[in-house]
């Protein structure tokens, strides 16, 4: 595929993406190719040189690397206020371990009195758990408060 910058007559620029110049120059000549603001089919090619899609998906990965680097700094700089927070959230509250799912429910269902739990569950029962609409979220627990002695 090729992406074409083009102009209508009346100075719109919009892109075509045509199998190849050959498809484009054949489009035109047969004036099938209209703006998409005007309708004009006086279309040709813009100032642009053409690019091919590699360009885009060459783009696309370069993009991408910026956006993991994005996310990197973004979970450095936010790092000690997670930590605060999930500190925050082991002292407040109960650990019940491998009964988590079991808990969860019970609190749900109201069989337990409402209170704040944490504890481990395996990714199907979080799934089970989040289809009966109970609420869960993983938190990234540090590695100091994993190895505090309770
Ligand atoms: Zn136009």
């Amino acid at each position: 595929m090729i992406v074409f910058n083009l102009t209508c007559g009346n100075d719109h620029s919009f892109e075509g993406w045509f199998a190849s110049s050959a498809e484009f120059e054949r489009q035109q000549h047969a004036t099938q190719l209209n703006c998409p603001m005007c309708g004009d089919s006086t279309v040709s090619k813009g100032m642009n040189a053409p690019y091919v899609n590699i360009g885009s998906a060459q783009q696309a990965a370069d993009n991408a690397a910026l956006t993991s680097k994005a996310a990197a700094a973004q979970y450095i700089n936010i790092g000690a206020e997670v930590t605060r927070m999930i500190e925050h959230l082991i002292a407040n509250t109960d650990d019940v371990g491998n009964d988590f799912p079991e808990e969860a429910r019970k609190i749900h269902y109201q069989e337990a009195p409402e209170r704040k739990i944490r504890g481990s569950a395996s990714r199907d029962e979080v799934e089970e758990l989040r289809d009966e609409g109970i609420e869960v979220v993983a938190v990234p627990v540090p590695r100091h408060l994993l190895d505090k002695p309770h």
